[in-house]
């Protein structure tokens, strides 16, 4: 039997790590300018916890999680991030030890989706949580980070959606009316949604069934719901992202999977993406009530969480990192113990470089020196027993004998040089 990997769980080989270390530096960079601090937190957790935090009605819940029973515990591999954080800062009472924190997160999540293009069964997040906050400020400043970092990598054509679920009482009037509106419809909804519609209408919203979609099209809008206090915290929230120059709209049907926000949500969507319905880029929101849930202090928090596959299938590929510095050809065989303090030498001076130990012909080695994608070839043949190494610079195809006493710091001079070179720093590497 041909052994795979789990459907829906890709591996991401060598070539393509280059581009996610790229994305990953990117979001620490956005992340740490912004005053957040990474935490790690375990990828088990009770299956309570999810339960209980991203709502028993959800689709998250209800169909995704990978749960299991161990040592008569229920144990569920992490669907999302903000539930851990949030249990991680109850559990370590961190709101006695400052007013205010900020963290982010970047790893795996797991959730048995039907696999589609930007949907997987393991997939990775990366994700801000500021506790401690209540807005509206911080919220627009959340969402500037995420429109910023896009921008930064090189994803201008998106769209910002909020929308705020109030608080209080008014998901409780919302409910409500939602029951009154479908409630005359329940035979057409899917069944899914007529369960969830006497726990949960606001789930209908949500559900990806089409026949869910077309009865919600007259659906009451909560908008209309907000309390004075919500409203105005909506209202400035809107401001000050229109001070930051971030373009977004208000979109009142936007209601999101998981159950614990409150008052913001937003989500980002590229807009120019062969991701089709799997284009929400990154989805975040309030929520105020989930520290208190937990066992811990009243304390309001936002967060968001954006997809690593979407936003790289999304995000232009140019200016690929390079392939090795050096590559080393040992031909005779006092080359190789060479090429081995060479290598070490180099790599002290940081330089990137390989070894090829296979052996063969030069004309073989270079070859493969190329598809390397190699920027200088340093050849340890007949020539070691002079004390010299032959150093082909292979964009411009130049030639020339080094003495080995040395050799490694003009190298790796000529290596700088090469790189400050915009027509050779810039060149695309191509597949290898
Ligand atoms: P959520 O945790 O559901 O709010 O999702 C936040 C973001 O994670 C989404 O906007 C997507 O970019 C990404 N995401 C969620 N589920 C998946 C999945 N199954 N596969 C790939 N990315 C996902």
């Amino acid at each position: 039997m041909e052994l795979r990997a789990v459907r829906g769980m890709n591996d991401i080989l060598p070539d393509e790590v280059e581009h996610w270390h790229r994305l990953e530096t990117a979001f620490r960079r956005h992340a740490e300018l912004h005053g957040y601090a990474e935490v790690r937190t375990p990828l088990l957790e009770t299956t309570a916890l999810f339960v209980r935090q991203i709502g028993e009605t959800t689709d998250v819940v209800e169909k995704e999680m990978y749960s299991f029973e161990r040592h008569g515990e229920s144990l569920t591999v992490r669907p999302e991030g903000t539930a851990s954080a949030a249990r991680a800062y109850v559990e370590h009472q961190i709101a006695a030890k400052e007013p205010v924190s900020r963290w982010y997160y970047l790893g795996p999540m797991f959730r048995g989706e039907r696999p589609a293009k930007g949907r997987y069964r393991q997939f990775y997040q990366a994700g801000c949580e500021l506790y401690g906050d209540a807005g509206p400020l911080c919220d627009a400043e959340m969402i500037q980070l995420v429109a910023g970092f896009f921008q930064d990598i090189g994803i201008s054509a998106f769209q910002v959606h909020v929308n705020s679920l109030g608080s209080g009482d008014t998901r409780a009037r919302y409910r409500e009316a939602l029951l009154q509106y479908f409630t005359p419809m329940r035979d057409k909804l899917s069944e899914d949604s007529q369960r969830r519609l006497d726990k949960n209408p606001l789930r209908i919203l949500d559900s990806k069934s089409q026949a869910d979609k077309d009865a919600a099209v007259g659906a009451p809008s909560i908008t209309s719901l907000l309390d004075e206090a919500d409203r105005e915290h909506f209202e400035r929230l809107c401001h000050h992202l229109t001070v930051l120059g971030v373009p977004f709209v208000v979109d009142p049907t936007l209601v999101r999977g998981l159950d614990y926000y409150t008052r913001t949500l937003f989500e980002v969507r590229a807009t120019e993406s062969d991701l089709g319905a799997q284009n929400t880029l990154c989805g975040g929101g309030r929520y105020d009530g989930m520290i208190e849930s937990l066992g811990g202090p009243k304390v309001p928090a936002i967060g968001f969480a954006m997809g690593l596959e979407r936003i790289l299938a999304t995000m232009p590929r140019t200016a690929a990192p390079r392939g090795p510095g050096a590559y080393l050809l040992p031909l005779a065989a006092e080359g190789a113990d060479k090429a081995l303090l060479l290598a070490r030498e180099l790599r002290a001076l940081g330089v990137t470089t390989e070894i090829d130990g296979r052996g063969g012909k030069l004309k073989t080695m270079l070859g493969r020196a190329e598809r390397r994608g190699a920027s200088i070839c340093v050849i340890l043949g007949d020539e070691v027993s002079r004390g010299v190494v032959s150093v082909k610079q292979l964009a411009t195809r130049t030639q020339e004998e080094l003495s080995l006493d040395g050799a490694a710091r003009i190298i790796a001079d000529r290596l700088r040089m090469s790189a400050a070179t915009p027509a050779s720093s810039a060149e695309p590497r191509g597949n290898r």
